[in-house]
């Protein structure tokens, strides 16, 4: 119990022992079995806490093996909740308005908050120079005169933040801390700022993205945003459709290159958004061609554009 003390509930930020999620604790000779009752039975965060608990108990000298069973809790458990913590729902709801997706695996759809549109900005694979489209487009819209807010999802390459120069670690000391900015004011949220150094490619598990997603979401003080850009991770994985189901998207702009020969990968993406039910605003084929600085030839760096190959998205 005194390592399971460790151990949060992501969602509500409180010791698991605290929370009365512990139902039981059995040891059967060097293995311990651990009963564990999530606040929701489809809680986002039931991965994370599971694994927590295993690498935890883990620890323990002398034990050779940590089984994790997981339900949910009762009407009457979850009334005894610490009364603080019922007053904070683990999951904050979507308001009615909003398409909910939310019952596909479970995950529940943020609310809109002051956002005034937010695009996700996505590619059937890594190196397509997605980020970096995200980026213009963010400079762009900012030139128009537009607040505009990047949500950097892609946390295996984490760019968003040496795009725009921001070198400095913010130090964060409030609860709801307000985002970086670039030179120009584009609001940055970025896991860039949390890590150690910067050519560290960290390979996230789905369930903990989302929690961070979610938290730069929810927690930070955006103030007004006009558009809020999210860098999705690349390809059809639990991680970018983990957020396209979490954040209330209106859109969706799909990155691709010319070089990217499987345009089933592609259109892999474009159909994720379909079954999403989130619009597509349009296919960005990126680094399709460069026009000679002597001459003006147009010069197809890779190939001619497999572009109009790909599956449309419906009018
Ligand atoms: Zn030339």
């Amino acid at each position: 119990m005194q390592v399971l003390k460790t151990v949060n509930d992501p969602e509500i930020g409180a010791s698991i022992v605290n929370l009365g999620m512990v139902r039981a604790v059995e040891v059967r000779g060097n293995t311990v079995g651990i009963q564990i009752a999530l606040t929701a039975p489809n809680c986002p965060a039931r991965t994370t806490i599971r694994d927590d608990v295993m690498k935890a108990v883990s620890k323990i000298e002398g034990v050779a093996g940590v089984d994790v069973q997981l339900s949910s809790m009762t009407d009457q458990e979850r009334g005894k909740l610490p009364q603080a913590m019922a007053n904070r729902p683990p999951v904050e709801r979507t308001n009615s308005q909003q398409p909910s997706n939310s019952k596909f695996m479970g995950i529940d759809k943020l609310p809109k908050r002051k956002f005034g549109q937010i695009i996700a900005v996505t590619s059937g694979k890594g190196g397509v120079g997605k980020s970096l489209v995200t980026g213009l487009l963010a400079v762009e819209l900012r030139r128009h005169g537009f607040s505009v807010g990047i949500l950097d999802a892609d946390l295996t390459g984490a760019s968003i933040a040496k795009i725009f120069g921001v070198k400095d670690r913010p130090i964060w000391t409030s609860a709801t801390p307000a985002p970086p900015t670039s030179g120009t004011g584009i609001k940055l949220a970025s896991m860039g700022f949390l890590m150690e150094r910067d050519d560290t490619a960290l390979i996230w598990r789905g369930p903990l993205i989302n929690s961070a997603i979610r938290q730069f979401y929810s927690d930070f003080e955006w103030g007004n945003v006009d558009f809020l850009l999210v860098d999705l991770p690349p390809g059809t994985s639990d991680a970018p459709l983990s957020v396209f189901q979490s954040l209330p998207l209106d859109a969706a702009l799909i990155i691709s290159s010319p070089q990217e020969l499987a345009v089933m990968i592609v259109g892999k993406a474009i159909n994720l958004a379909k079954t999403m039910q989130i619009p597509i605003l349009g296919l960005v084929e990126n680094m399709s061609f460069a026009t000679c600085p002597d001459c003006g030839k147009r010069i197809d760096l890779f190939g001619r554009s497999k572009a109009k190959k790909l599956p449309k998205p419906p009018a």
